[in-house]
């Protein structure tokens, strides 16, 4: 398979903005028709608005255990960075493919399209399957009805290739991420009288401060042994919102915190905790001053940790595919803890490096992508003969 087409397929995708906060179909057709041309059909898995999609796919014999070919479609903002060309436009400059989503992570899903015509070359003996999301960078959104759809219409996978920017070495975990917001709702009035309200930015203090201490005593005990640069579960908040004026007692007060997770059910515990310590202690003390005082915690993304499964049988084929030795653990988080919650052996392994993604004049370099295409070759191989 020649890496040229990726190339060209990567230019193509490059070209539709599907920054997550808009609609990912024009990018979604294009793929449809494009595997369409060969006679491939696909599922298209719209969200419950209808101006986002996710693609899935199959060649070969689908009622048969397969391999899985995971990307997402959609890009981080360009806002706020100063891009020296257009970042929709896809430039070459040497070895270096510059534009929004060449590492993060179109570069993946144009290998694994460009080797659609050697996957229909000669008959697969397991499917090879496009598992194509919607919304990953905002808490991988999009990745749960695929999962949904494969699991009322498909056996079970025997493989899980997630496509993020790894350099191509092979990743075995990630931390697990979660967004919360806290909203604290108490009394507002004129600073003179603050025996009249009830201050929800002093109440939204001692919630932050609750947490921050669980930040501290988690990492005053660091896991032995654990695989992340990071060997403790961190938390944090990010974003608080509150208040009027400076001569006002504030009513409301938000804020949005974040836990990076080592393991699974740490998010649960965590978040028990916290409502036990809201409900048992801070509420009360707002009610005092007004009775329809509250303070309302909701989960707004939890994306599974993905946990170290050494030997598994993903691990092993993107090993051998990748002509790698070593397995490592990043820091971002994906759709692999997902994909691995439902059951299925799971491995992180694609073009590109996270530093490259996300940037300014977000780059990939063509090494990168034949690196890519020989592993897509490689998988195309094995799935012939398994
Ligand atoms: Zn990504």
């Amino acid at each position: 398979m020649a890496h040229s087409s990726a190339i060209e397929l990567l230019s193509r995708l490059v070209g539709f903005n599907t920054v997550s906060s808009r609609s990912n179909l024009e990018a979604i057709d294009f793929i449809k028709a494009y595997l369409a041309g060969f006679g491939v059909e696909s599922i298209i898995i719209p969200d419950a608005t209808g101006t986002k999609a996710n693609l899935f796919a199959t060649i070969g014999p689908a009622d048969r255990p397969g391999y899985v070919l995971s990307g997402h479609t959609d890009v981080v903002p360009v806002a706020g960075q100063e891009w020296s060309r257009d970042p929709f436009n896809m430039w070459r400059d040497g070895d270096r493919l510059h534009g929004r989503g060449t590492s993060d992570m179109k570069g993946f899903i144009a290998c694994a399209l460009a080797g659609v015509p050697a996957m229909l070359k000669e008959p697969l003996a397991a499917p090879i399957h496009f598992a194509l999301s919607y919304d990953e960078e905002v808490g991988c959104l999009g990745v749960h009805g695929i999962i949904d759809h494969m699991a009322k219409t498909l056996p079970q996978q025997l493989a899980v290739f997630v496509g993020e920017p790894t350099g191509m070495g092979v990743v075995g975990g990630h931390k697990g991420s979660a967004g919360l917001l806290t909203t604290v709702t108490g009394k507002a009035c004129h600073s003179s009288r603050p025996d009249l309200g009830v201050n929800a930015i002093f109440h939204a203090m001692d919630l932050m401060g609750e947490l921050r201490s669980y930040a501290n005593e988690l990492r005053s005990a660091p896991e032995t042994g654990s695989p992340f640069e990071v060997p403790y579960t961190t938390v944090s908040v990010g974003v608080v919102q509150g208040g009027t004026a400076r001569n006002a007692i504030p009513g409301d007060c938000a804020f949005q915190w974040d836990i990076r997770a080592t393991s699974g059910g740490v998010v649960e515990t965590l978040v028990e905790r916290f409502r036990t310590f809201s409900d048992g202690k801070v509420v009360p003390a707002m009610k005092e001053g007004f009775a329809d005082s509250s303070v309302v915690t909701n989960i707004a993304y939890d994306v599974p940790p993905f946990v170290p499964h050494v030997g598994s049988h993903a691990e092993t084929l993107a090993k051998r595919f990748a002509g790698r030795n070593e397995v490592t653990a990043v820091n971002y988080g994906s759709e692999a803890g997902i994909f691995q919650s439902a059951g299925m052996s799971t491995i992180i392994c694609g073009p590109g490096r996270d530093s490259e993604a996300h940037i300014t004049d977000e780059w990939i370099t063509v090494e990168q992508l034949e690196r890519c295409v020989g592993f897509i070759d490689r998988l195309i191989d094995h799935a012939r003969h398994a």
